[in-house]
């Protein structure tokens, strides 16, 4: 029997599962998809928002703020790319300067190191592309950012690494309340014991809250947001986060550079019914509303450099506000609901949660074996020339280049397979080490990696997916 089960392997479990993974608990997470991070948490802004944005009293903004503040050690033990690049959030009318003194106001209040309303003169210093006519701007030098995907995974080694079981492919499908345990079961039938469950299933944390509690005063429902990726050809056009005044329906259409120095332009906001969790394919007419509002926010944008497009899904909860805790049902938590600042506040939320299972567990002492720290990963073209020479002379595999845009060798792929909870799909892969992100998104370099990931795996090309279990690439042979 397990002491925890998470369910749910975004941001938020598994920062939650590395947590606890400092105790002597007996801890397991689960997910229904075939990797890591394949949620809301791989389709978002990439943005450590600074944390004024969301009310002081609420649970966003009290997470938000301590979150960011916890980027710096954390993604320093993780060992993951996090820049603080600062934010602007920019008013073009006079009647937006109310709005800016509110958010200085609460962010005030949340102790938001730093921030202050600056001028154009310094806005355009800053910010040379932004489009005409800023009357003034909130700057929040705070705000970051990073790749999401690669911290949910970044969470999970570390967790795996100190004795956390990840168990993939395992949708849930009915949880059964017993004196003294949850008894949950799979699709396939398999059952997993355990204490406490952590119910961090994002746009799903409803229906699986369901499972144990048939009433509830609150849904989640989706809420897609649509993007353009730029080439890094695009690098430079911002030099930080740029908002616009946010409105009701959130923060609204923003630019953005990637931690990986593409641009990010979105996203919008479009409310989705119940029964489109997994709808999360792009549509010429909203991404037409973002390139309107973008232009209206920075000049000069490069649309004719986007490389792709895609969307991810707010879980929008019905009280507006992050679901965090003992739910009616005992040992049943929930941690759901969780819309942007999720990401952001990822690492406090965490903190929060081991207080509340080390509370009920009792046996407080860190184990005298935890490892914070995960495994670099070997970034070859970061590299000085003598580094390369001498990794090539270790293991040749890393003087193959395979993706040409992202510059990566078969080395740092074959290392992405063969690390704990590895890469097991062409984009799984694409998400560790990046072969498949550049400018021919994978045109030139996606057959080679599925030929590795056989290879490694020892398993048929035609098994190889390119990320769900039904994203077949290869039917069968053309030819005997
Ligand atoms: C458009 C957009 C922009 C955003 N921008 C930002 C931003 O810039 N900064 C920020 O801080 N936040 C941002 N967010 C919010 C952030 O992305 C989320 O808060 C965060 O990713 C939520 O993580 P999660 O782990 O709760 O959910 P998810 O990543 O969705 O993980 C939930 C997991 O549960 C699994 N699951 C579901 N049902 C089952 C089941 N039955 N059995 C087993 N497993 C199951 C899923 O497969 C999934 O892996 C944004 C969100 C969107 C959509």
């Amino acid at each position: 029997m397990f002491d925890i089960a998470i369910i749910g392997a975004g941001i938020i479990g598994c920062s939650i599962a590395r947590e606890l993974s400092k105790y002597n608990y007996k801890t397991i997470i689960l997910d229904k998809e075939n990797d890591i991070s394949c949620g809301t948490t791989k389709a978002n802004s990439a943005i450590i928002h600074a944390g004024y944005d969301a009310s002081y009293t609420s649970k966003k903004g009290i997470f938000n703020a301590r979150g960011n503040m916890l980027y710096d050690q954390v993604t320093k033990e993780l060992d993951v790319p996090f820049k603080r690049i600062g934010s602007l959030v920019v008013a073009f009318a006079d009647e937006e300067i109310d709005t800016l003194k509110d958010l200085l106001e609460n962010g005030n209040k949340l102790e938001i190191p730093g921030i202050e309303i600056i001028g154009p003169e310094k806005i355009y210093e800053m910010e040379p592309n932004l489009a005409e006519g800023a009357i003034a701007a909130l700057y929040a030098p705070s705000a970051g950012i990073i790749e999401p995907w690669e911290m949910a995974i970044a969470y999970a080694e570390n967790a795996i690494e100190n004795g956390v079981e990840l168990k993939l492919n395992y949708e849930v499908k009915s949880i059964n309340e017993l004196e003294d345990r949850f008894e949950i079961q799979s699709t396939d039938g398999e059952l997993v014991d355990a204490k406490i469950v952590i119910n961090a299933a994002g746009v799903y944390g409803d229906n699986i809250y369901k499972l144990v509690k048939e009433d509830f005063d609150f849904d989640i429902h989706p809420r897609r947001g649509q993007y353009f990726l730029l080439d890094k050809s695009a690098d430079g056009l911002v030099n930080s986060v740029i908002f616009k005044c946010p409105s009701k329906l959130g923060k609204g259409v923003l630019v953005v550079p990637t931690v990986d120095g593409n641009v990010l332009v979105g996203p919008d906001s479009e409310d989705l019914e119940n029964d489109q969790k997994e709808a999360i394919e792009t549509t010429a007419d909203r991404l037409s509303f973002v390139r309107e509002n973008a232009v209206k926010l920075v000049k000069n944008i490069p649309f004719r450099e986007n490389i792709t497009t895609f969307s991810g899904l707010r879980a929008e909860p019905s009280n507006g506000d992050f679901i965090i805790e003992e739910s009616e049902v005992k040992n049943f938590i929930n941690v759901i609901g969780i819309k942007s600042p999720g990401l952001s506040s990822a690492p406090a939320i965490a903190e929060y949660i081991e207080k509340m299972v080390v509370d009920k567990l009792g046996d407080s002492e860190v184990k005298e074996d935890y490892n914070p720290t995960r495994r670099p990963r070997i970034k070859f073209m970061e590299l000085s020339e003598e580094e390369k020479e001498e990794m090539i002379k270790k293991d040749p595999r890393y003087g193959r280049i395979i993706c040409r845009c992202e510059m990566i060798t078969e080395g740092e792929i074959v290392d992405a397979i063969h690390r704990c909870a590895g890469g097991r799909t062409i984009n799984g892969i694409k998400r560790r080490v990046r072969p498949g992100a550049g400018r021919c998104q994978g045109g030139f370099c996606g057959p080679r990696v599925l030929e590795i990931l056989a290879r490694e795996l020892e398993i048929s090309p035609l098994d190889v997916k390119h990320e769900g279990k039904d994203s077949t690439i290869l039917v069968g042979n053309t030819k005997n």
